[in-house]
C-alpha cells in the first residue's frame, strides 16, 4: 500500500491546501495529512482545532486521514510505514527551503523521498498568514478558505481584534 504524508501547520487550511490534498490523494493509496506541531509559531488555532477543521473539509475523501505529530517529521513518517512526503510548492522562495527539508529528511530516513506539487495558479500566492491579514480587513474570503471553516475563521478574527 502506497501511503504519504502531507504536513504543514494549516493555521487554518486553504484552498490551497485542500488543492493540493485532492490532487495528492489521486496518487496515493492513503494520505495522511498532518499537523506539525511547531513550537516556534503562535498560531490563531489550536492544534484540537485544526486538527478538526481539516476532518471537516476532507471528510469526503476515503483515502484521507488527518492526524498530528509533535515528533520528527521522519520519524513520523516511519512510524506510520509512509514512504513520501507531499510538499506544495508556491513562489520560488520556497523552493529554498523546501530543498533543504527533502535533503534533511531523506538523511534522516533513506526510506522517505519528498514529492512536490506545484500550486495552481490561482492559489499561488496563497498562504494561511496571508488570509490571517486579509481577514482582519474584511476582505471577501470566499476565493481563499474553504466554506466549512470561514465562519470559525470569522469568529475568531473578531474575538481577537
Ligand atoms: P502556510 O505557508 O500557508 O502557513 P503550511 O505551513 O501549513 O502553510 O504549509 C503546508 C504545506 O502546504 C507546504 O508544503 C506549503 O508549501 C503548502 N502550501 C501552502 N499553501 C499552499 C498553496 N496555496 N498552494 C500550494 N501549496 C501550498
Amino acid at each position: 500500500m502506497s501511503i504519504a504524508v502531507y504536513p504543514g501547520s494549516f493555521d487554518p487550511v486553504t484552498k490551497g491546501h485542500l488543492n493540493i490534498i485532492a490532487r495528492a490523494a489521486k496518487s496515493f493509496d492513503r494520505l495522511i495529512v498532518c499537523v506539525m506541531v511547531n513550537s516556534d509559531k503562535h498560531p490563531m488555532f489550536t492544534l484540537e482545532e485544526r486538527v478538526e477543521m481539516l476532518r471537516r473539509v476532507t471528510a469526503g475523501m476515503d483515502n484521507v486521514e488527518v492526524d498530528y505529530s509533535d515528533i520528527l517529521l521522519a520519524e513520523y513518517a516511519r512510524s506510520r510505514g509512509a514512504h513520501v512526503i507531499v510538499k506544495g510548492l508556491r513562489v520560488i522562495s520556497d523552493f529554498e527551503r523546501e530543498f533543504q527539508m527533502a535533503i534533511i529528511n531523506h538523511k534522516l530516513n533513506p526510506e522517505l523521498d519528498t514529492m512536490f506539487l506545484t500550486a495552481e495558479h490561482q492559489f499561488m500566492y496563497l498562504s494561511s498568514s496571508i488570509v490571517k491579514e486579509m481577514g482582519r480587513y474584511q476582505a471577501d474570503l470566499e476565493d481563499f478558505l474553504p466554506e466549512e471553516i470561514i465562519p470559525d475563521f470569522l469568529a475568531r478574527i473578531h474575538n481577537t481584534n
